[in-house]
Order: C-alpha cells, then structure tokens, then sequence
C-alpha cells in the first residue's frame, strides 16, 4: 500500500515537473503577452492626392516583447488569428488608441479617418458593435470616421449573423475598406452586399510602377477595376515620388507609404499632430 502510494506520488511530482518545465506552446506565451498588455499601436498617415494633407492613419499592430524587443505583425498575427486571440488583442489595441488619441482629442481635426485591421472571426462577434461604439464615444460626433478593414484574402461568408453586424455598422457610420485589393477575388457582389466603402491596392502592384514592363499595366486594370466600381480608392506601400505622381494622374484618393510617413507610435503620433497644430 504504502509503495504504491509512494510510486503515485512520484509520478505525479514528475508530471508536474514535466509541465512546468517544457517550453510554453505560442497561445499560451501569447495569452500572457495579451494579459500584460504587450501588444501596441503604431499609426501610419494617410495624405489626400492632392493636397497630400494628413487625413487619417492606419493603426499596425506591434508586439513589445519584454526579451525580444518590438516584433513585426506578421510574426505573431497568424497565430493570434488561429487561436482566435486576436480579437481581444485587437480590442486592446483599440483602447489604446482611443485612450491616447481622446486625451487630446482637440488635436485630431474633424472627419479624421481611423482604421483598423479586423479579421474575418472579429465580423461574427457581435461585441465589435460595442467597441466600435466605445471607440467613438472619446471624440466629439464626426470628428473620426472609424474604417474596419477587411483583407481580400480571408473573404467573408454573407452569413444572416456578419450581414446584419455589418448593416448596424454602417448605421452607425462605420467604414469599411477591402485590404490587399487585387491579389484576392473580391466579386462585385460581394463588394454591395457589404457595403464596402473603400479599396486599399496591395502594395505589390505599387511596386510595380515605373518598371516600364508588362506588369506596370496590371497596375492599370487594378486601378481601372476600382474607379468603375465607383469606389475611393487608397494605394498602400508608396515609397517614391514617381509612385505618387503616377498614382495621382489615374486619380487613386488617398496614398500611404514610407514616402508620406512610417508606423509610429500612437504617441509620437499624437506629438506630431500636436507640432502640427502649433506651426
Ligand atoms: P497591411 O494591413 O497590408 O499593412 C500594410 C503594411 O505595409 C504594414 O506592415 C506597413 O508597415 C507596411 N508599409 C506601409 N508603408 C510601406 C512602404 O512604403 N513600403 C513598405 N515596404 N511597406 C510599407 P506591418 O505593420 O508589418 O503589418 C503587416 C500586416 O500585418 C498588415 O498588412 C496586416 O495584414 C497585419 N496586421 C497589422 N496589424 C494588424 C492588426 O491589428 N490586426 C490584424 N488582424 N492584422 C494586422
Ligand atoms: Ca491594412
Ligand atoms: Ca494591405
Ligand atoms: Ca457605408
């Protein structure tokens, strides 16, 4: 009897000592980093065409990891998307910024766009209702325009539950925009049935321009696709002064790119807002 309670035991302590011991799975080290609020928002500006006036910024993700300093989006997102953390991680993150952002909120000129990166999870959770409108409530009615952006790659289903959390969006006047525009198949349908408001054109065919090759006219049928479906139409990853320029003459809306500015952090955003506002 006593050996057997003896054996058990040793067993068990081995078994604990296995489980604290090995390595954490990545949801796990995730969940922590969710729990001390590792994860920040750096925002990049948007610039009208053609005043390339500030109008807005898009909000990226970063992880400030205690060891490992800030670590880029795409080393982390594809298993916070996995495991479904992502979408309190992207709450946070949407706290953050209304937090830093509001507390000055004078700074942020009216009819400033906001968007955020939402995957395809995030648009059957009802409780993006509430944090789209817990969003809002730190600025005055219409001082932000809050767009959601959806990548094409992850195209949505036009389930009763996502159609109808999209039309209470769009009462509220939330946007939406379609990420990576021209490298999925977004159809035209698909496009009214979620009342998509904005197209952002991947970076990749940015790139393209000026090669003076066959690929620059994909360009061209990605901006022209765009323009017909009578949409506003955003290029994204604009790095040189040919780009913009180009871009310009075939009438693209809004640009954004390390020409016009990197991610930042919210904060140094909000003292750049600040300098502008002062000179
Ligand atoms: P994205 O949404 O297409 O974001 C644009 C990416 O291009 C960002 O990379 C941005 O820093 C980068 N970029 C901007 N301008 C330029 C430029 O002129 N040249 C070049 N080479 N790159 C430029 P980042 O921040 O590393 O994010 C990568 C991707 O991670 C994002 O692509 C997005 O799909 C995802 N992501 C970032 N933050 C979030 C988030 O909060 N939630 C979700 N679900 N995904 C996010
Ligand atoms: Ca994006
Ligand atoms: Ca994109
Ligand atoms: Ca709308």
């Amino acid at each position: 009897g006593l050996w057997l309670l003896l054996g058990l035991s040793l067993t068990f302590a081995l078994l604990i000592w296995w489980l604290l011991g090995r390595p954490r799975s990545p949801n796990s080290e995730l969940a922590r980093a969710l729990q001390a609020r590792e994860f920040v928002p750096f925002l990049q500006p948007l610039v009208a065409t053609d005043d390339e006036g500030i109008m807005g910024a898009e909000v990226l993700m970063r992880w400030q990891h205690p060891d490992e300093g800030l670590i880029r989006p795409d080393l982390f997102i594809p298993q916070a998307e996995a495991s479904g953390l992502i979408i309190p991680m992207t709450t946070l993150i949407m706290e953050e910024v209304a937090k830093e952002l509001g507390m000055q909120r004078a700074l942020v000129p009216h009819g400033f766009h906001i968007s955020f990166n939402i995957s395809a999870a995030h648009c059957r959770d009802m409780a993006l209702l509430d944090e789209c409108r817990r969003f809002l409530v730190h600025f005055a009615p219409g001082q932000i325009v809050l767009v959601l952006e959806l990548t094409e790659r992850e195209l949505l289903v036009a389930d009763p539950q996502t159609l109808s959390l999209f039309s209470q969006l769009d009462e509220m006047g939330v946007r939406l925009a379609i990420d990576d525009f021209g490298t999925g198949h977004a159809s035209l349908l698909y496009l009214q049935q979620f009342h998509v408001d904005y197209l952002k054109i991947d970076q990749s065919f940015i790139r393209r321009i000026g090669t003076e090759s066959l690929s620059e006219h994909i360009v061209d049928n990605v901006i022209d696709l765009g323009t017909r479906l009578g949409l506003s139409l955003v290029a994204e990853g604009v790095e040189t002064v040919e780009q913009a320029r180009y871009l310009k003459g075939k009438g693209v809306d809004y640009l954004q790119g390390y020409l016009f500015g990197r991610p930042i952090p919210v904060r140094q955003f909000r003292d750049e807002l600040q300098q502008r506002a002062m000179a």
